[in-house]
């Protein structure tokens, strides 16, 4: 997305801090200044920005002169400033601090009321969002009440039937009042979950868009109403959402084309700034370019550092269109089994069936980095490093995949579990380690080689074999080792599907 650039500029923001010989007002007043004129750039409101330079100014000083943290290493004061801006980008985006997101519930009749401007990207985002919970086991039906917008309906239908979602409208009625009711109606009758009602777009914001609103709302009772907002509008945005506010009462926004426009970080900071809650995001044209709305997720991945709820959405995803395999996976994980590079293997395998890939990597931890910014840079790009982690997997022996990565660390005759056997013990290295031993070096010095010797034969074995670097193969343990702890502390896959069933 665009604002790979915005993340790109931040990102090289902290790397100048982390180089600064030391943490004083010059490197803190440097680094605000890039970060603010980044987001000047994304067209984020002046007075929002001014606002989070004061803040950060006044955390960072306040912790940096916290006398219980005087004694804090120069790294660490970096680290407290980097948090700081981080906590501070995470509350520019964020509309409604400590509140759940709204999300359908299983079991019940669960009315979704889109409204927007036309072109804004209502009907494509009214299909990705019925998608997006058909994949994830509801009952998804779709309602065309857009009687204002000659071949809505046809678009609707088009939509609808390539995602194999039912859909309800009609060619002869003209009040989209009494066509909302009917499908609303003929669907909750057939026990549909997610009903989603497409309503007239207008070419810009009048009295009869939310006069219209509000008398199918009236009709069919939405449990929400999601506004559409175009993410190049920057700033106005704001206009748009405080309008929308007042007339639905409550409701919720999805700001689309996220993917195209620099301005997306202004859309995104105005809306929040009438704390009108975002719930999802469209990131393209295609079906499965939706996102649920978290901020500090999204600003992990802006920043190129993952996004690993995200991802878990996606393999959810792919639980269900897999189901057997996921059980068996997840059955494993319930009764504290290890969640091996072997299952990180076929996870990846599975996310690399679902494309569009590049907006999958930036989910992952430092896939983002890896791309050159903040997520996103092409499916190309996205599709030949996972190509990479895939031959990387396929050149690791049975024993290392079947691990958890740990024995890639275990050293020459230590007694860590997992100990390394086999074509290592005879390997050029092993006899370095043996000379090293003939010197006379210290224990220590012995021991810290040693690791290094170990850890460099088998990468560099499974880098040969994979066609990749030695570094390359680390990476890639770094990132499962990331991914498998955040599997394993959420008790398994099932356990986070129910805590967050309906959200995901
Ligand atoms: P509507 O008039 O509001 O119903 O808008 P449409 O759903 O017909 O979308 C208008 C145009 O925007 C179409 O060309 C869509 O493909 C495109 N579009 C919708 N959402 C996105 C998005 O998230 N990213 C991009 N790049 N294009 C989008």
């Amino acid at each position: 997305m665009v604002l790979t650039s915005l993340g790109r500029r931040i990102n090289s923001a902290f790397a100048d801090l982390s180089r600064a010989p030391q943490v004083d007002d010059a490197t803190i007043e440097a680094l605000l200044k890039s970060v603010c004129s980044a987001l000047l750039e994304s067209d984020v409101n002046v007075r929002l920005v001014s606002e989070l330079r004061n803040s950060v100014r006044a955390e960072v000083k306040e912790g940096l002169n916290d006398k219980s943290k005087s004694s804090l290493q120069d790294g660490q004061r970096k680290a407290l400033v980097q948090k700081a801006v981080f906590d501070h980008l995470v509350k520019l985006v964020d509309p409604t601090p400590g509140q759940e997101q709204w999300k359908p519930t299983k079991g019940k009749p669960n009315v979704v009321m889109f409204v927007g401007l036309q072109g804004s990207g209502k009907t494509t985002s009214v299909t990705k969002l019925g998608h997006h919970y058909a994949k994830r086991g509801f009952k998804v039906g779709l309602v065309c009440a857009d009687t204002f917008r000659a071949g809505a309906f046809d678009q609707l239908k088009q939509n609808a039937s390539k995602a194999n979602i039912p859909f309800y409208g009609s060619y002869t009625e003209t009040d989209p009042v009494v066509i909302a009711k009917q499908g609303v109606d003929s669907f909750k009758k057939n026990r549909f979950e997610v009903i989603i009602v497409d309503t007239s777009g207008r070419h810009r914001q009048e009295a009869e868009l939310f006069e219209e609103m509000v008398e199918i709302a009236d009709a069919v009772k939405p449990d929400m109403t999601i506004m559409v907002l175009d993410a190049s509008i920057g700033q106005a945005a704001e206009e748009q959402s405080k309008a929308f506010k007042e007339a639905a009462g409550y409701g919720g926004i999805f700001v689309t084309k996220l993917d195209g426009h620099a301005k997306g970080g202004g859309a995104i900071s105005a809306v929040a700034a009438t704390h009108t809650p975002i719930l999802y995001l469209g990131l393209g044209e295609h079906i499965a370019d939706l996102e649920i709305f978290r901020p500090a997720p999204f600003i992990s991945k802006l920043l190129g550092q993952g996004d690993l709820t995200g991802l878990m959405d996606k393999m959810e995803e792919v639980r269900t269109q897999n189901p057997e395999r996921q059980k068996e996976l997840m059955k494993k994980l319930e009764e504290g089994g290890k969640f091996t590079v072997r299952d990180w293997k076929e996870q990846l395998g599975n996310i690399m069936g679902m494309g569009p890939l590049s907006k999958i990597a930036g989910m992952i931890p430092g896939m983002g980095a890896m791309l050159g910014g903040g997520g996103g840079e092409g499916d190309e790009a996205a599709n030949g490093k996972m190509k990479r982690m895939m031959y990387i997997c396929d050149s690791m022996t049975k024993e290392e995949l079947d691990s958890d990565g740990s024995l890639f660390y275990t050293p020459v005759g230590g007694k860590g579990k997992g100990k390394a056997k086999g074509k290592e013990a005879s390997s050029s290295k092993s006899k370095q380690v043996a000379k090293v031993d003939e010197e006379g070096k210290s224990k220590e010095k012995k021991k810290a080689k040693q690791v290094k010797v170990r850890m460099t034969a088998r990468a560099r074995r499974v880098a040969q074999g994979s066609g990749t670097s030695v570094r390359e193969v680390e990476e890639f343990l770094m990132q499962y080792r990331m991914v498998s702890k955040m599997v394993q502390s959420m008790g398994g896959l099932a356990r986070f599907k129910q805590q967050t069933s309906g959200a995901g």
